[in-house]
C-alpha cells in the first residue's frame, strides 16, 4: 500500500471538524511535501515526524512522500497533526496495517524522541468523536480531558512506538476514567465568598440578588476599601449550579485555551487585570484565534475591576457579546466564533482619587471627574442595567453586633425560583428579553409612568427597555405575574443610583 488515509480533527471555535490526512509514497527523489495550505506550525512538523519515526525504531521511507491535509480551507494549526502524519507514513509504507486505524481519529504532537505531547482542544474533539462513534487516540497528557464526555472511547498515547505496538495487535486498550467520576460537586461557599460575610450594604445586596435572578449586568461605584470586590465575588455563589451540558461547554472552552477545568457545577469567575490586552480579554492571538476571558467566563461572571482603567477599544469590544452572547473573531484567513454569554460585574471609583461623594475629601477638579467618567462610552454604559453606589461602611456597622446577614444559600433559592419562572414563561432570562414585548405587556398607566420617568432622566428607548427588563426581574423575585409600579420605580432607581 503506497497510499494511506488517517483521520484527525481540527479546532474551529468549539467545533472540531474532521481532517483527512492522506499520505502517498511514490517514485522520485526522496523528500516530503505537505499540501493543503497548512500553517507554519504544520510545516515544522515534517522535521519532528521524521525524527520521531527514526527514534522510535521505524524506517523513514526513502521515497517521495506527499501529504495532503483535507479539506484545504480548514485552519490547521499547531502540532496536533504530527501523530496522524506519522501513522499515515507507517501505514503507507507497510509498517502498520491500515485497517488497524479504521474507526479511529488521532491527535498529538510528537517530540523528536517519539513521545506524544499534549494539544489544545482535545475535549471538543472527544465530544465530536463520541457523537460519531469514533475512537479518539489522544496524548496521555490530555487523557482526563478526553474522557470527560460520558461514553467517549479514548486510547491514551504516550509514545509513538507504544501506540503502534498496540495498533499492530489489533487490540487497543481503551482508557477508562478509573473510579467513576461524577461531576465534581463543589459547594459554592467553599469557592466564593458568602454574603454572610457582608455586613450592611443593603442596596448592594439587593442589586446582586436582582443581577443574579435576571442575568443583568451590574456596576458598583465607590471609594477604595468599600468592599466592591468582596460584593462582586459573591455573585457566582448566587447563581444556580451549571447543568451537565453547560459544564462540558465551559470545560471545552478552557481546553481550547490550554487550561484544564474539571467538570463541576460552579459557574466560572474571571477577573482579568485592567492592563489585559484585547486578545487576552476578547480572544485572539497569532494564528488561530483563542478564546479570551469573556469566553472563559461563559455561563459565569466576568469581573472588571477599575472599569475606566481598561483600554477603551477593549471595552467597546464587549458590546457585541453583551448583546448577543457570542464573540466573532476574524484573522487573515479564518473566522471563528466563541460563546461568551457571561454576566458582567464592573467596579469603579467615583473619581480619579476615589473620594468623591465624601464630604470635602475629593481633590479632583470637575474637569478631571468628567474626563474620568467619559472614559466609559454611552453605548457601553447603556448595556449596564444596574448601577449602584457602594458607600464606605460607617464603623458602627462593623462593631455593633447586629442580626447575622443572610447567607448566599438562602438568596440562591430565591434566585433559582425567579429564574425558573422566567425560563418557564419565556425560555430565556429577563436580561435577554425583548424590551418591546415587555412594553406592550405594560398597562397604559405603567407606560405613561415609564415615558415620563424616561424623559426626566434623559433615557433612550433602549435604556427604557432595559429598565423594563430589570422591573420584570423584580416582579419575578416577588412572584408577581405582571410588572407593578413599585418594580418600575425600583428598576429606575437602580439605573440611576451609580
Ligand atoms: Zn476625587
Amino acid at each position: 500500500m503506497s497510499l494511506a488515509c488517517v483521520l484527525s480533527r481540527a479546532c474551529l471555535g468549539l467545533a472540531s471538524p474532521v481532517v483527512r490526512v492522506e499520505v502517498h509514497l511514490s517514485c522520485g527523489l526522496p523528500g516530503l511535501t505537505l499540501v493543503g495550505l497548512p500553517e507554519t506550525g504544520v510545516r515544522e512538523s515534517k522535521d519532528r515526524v521524521r525524527s520521531a519515526l527514526l527514534n522510535s525504531g521505524f524506517s523513514f521511507p526513502q521515497q517521495r512522500i506527499t501529504i495532503n491535509l483535507a479539506p484545504a480551507d480548514l485552519p490547521k494549526e499547531g502540532g496536533r497533526f504530527d501523530l496522524p502524519i506519522a501513522l499515515g507514513i507507517l501505514a503507507a509504507s507497510g509498517q502498520l496495517p491500515e485497517q488497524a486505524l479504521a474507526g479511529h481519529v488521532c491527535l498529538g504532537e510528537l517530540a523528536l524522541s517519539g513521545a506524544v505531547q499534549g494539544v489544545t482542544g482535545t475535549l471538543s474533539a472527544s465530544l465530536a468523536c463520541r457523537d460519531q462513534a469514533q475512537t479518539l487516540i489522544a496524548p496521555a497528557e490530555n487523557r482526563d480531558e478526553a474522557l470527560l464526555p460520558s461514553g467517549a472511547r479514548v486510547v491514551s498515547a504516550e509514545t509513538l512506538a507504544g501506540l503502534v505496538a498496540q495498533l499492530r495487535t489489533g487490540k487497543v486498550a481503551l482508557a477508562s476514567p478509573g473510579v467513576a467520576r461524577p461531576a465534581e460537586e463543589v459547594a459554592p461557599a467553599q469557592a466564593h465568598p458568602d454574603l454572610a460575610q457582608v455586613r450592611g450594604q443593603l442596596l448592594a445586596r439587593r442589586a446582586l440578588e436582582v443581577a443574579a435572578a435576571g442575568g443583568h449586568s451590574l456596576l458598583l461605584s465607590g471609594p477604595p476599601g468599600a468592599g466592591k470586590t468582596l460584593l462582586a465575588s459573591c455573585l457566582p455563589g448566587l447563581l444556580p449550579a451549571l447543568l451537565p451540558e453547560q459544564q462540558l461547554e465551559v470545560a471545552a472552552i478552557h481546553s481550547l485555551s490550554g487550561q484544564v477545568r474539571p467538570l463541576h457545577t460552579l459557574p466560572p469567575w474571571r477577573a482579568p487585570h485592567h492592563r489585559s490586552s484585547a486578545a487576552a480579554l476578547i480572544g485572539g492571538g497569532s494564528g488561530l484565534p483563542r478564546p479570551g476571558e469573556i469566553s472563559l467566563a461563559h455561563h459565569g461572571v466576568l469581573f472588571l475591576d477599575e472599569l475606566p482603567e481598561f483600554h477603551r477599544d477593549v471595552l467597546e469590544c464587549l458590546r457585541e457579546p453583551l448583546e448577543c452572547g457570542v464573540i466573532r473573531l476574524a484573522r487573515a484567513r479564518h473566522r471563528v466564533s466563541y460563546p461568551a454569554r457571561f454576566q458582567l460585574v464592573a467596579a469603579m471609583n467615583p473619581c480619579p482619587c476615589g473620594l468623591a461623594g465624601q464630604a470635602g475629601a475629593c481633590r479632583c477638579t470637575p474637569e478631571q471627574q468628567a474626563r474620568y467618567r467619559q472614559r466609559l462610552s454611552a453605548p457601553l454604559m447603556d448595556r449596564i442595567d444596574l448601577r449602584i453606589a457602594v458607600p464606605p461602611l460607617p464603623l458602627s456597622t462593623l462593631t455593633v453586633s447586629s442580626e447575622a446577614p443572610e447567607p448566599s444559600a438562602r438568596v440562591r433559592e430565591r434566585v433559582q425560583r425567579a429564574r425558573d419562572l422566567q425560563l418557564a414563561r419565556d425560555g430565556r432570562l429577563n436580561a435577554d428579553h425583548d424590551g418591546q414585548a415587555l412594553l406592550h405587556a405594560l398597562d397604559k398607566a405603567g407606560r405613561d409612568w415609564l415615558s415620563r420617568a424616561g424623559e426626566q432622566h434623559g433615557l433612550s428607548a433602549r435604556a427604557c427597555h432595559r429598565v423594563l427588563r430589570v422591573a420584570r426581574t423584580l416582579a419575578d423575585l416577588a412572584e408577581a405575574t405582571s410588572i407593578r409600579r413599585q418594580d418600575l420605580s425600583e428598576a429606575m432607581m437602580f439605573r440611576n443610583a451609580g
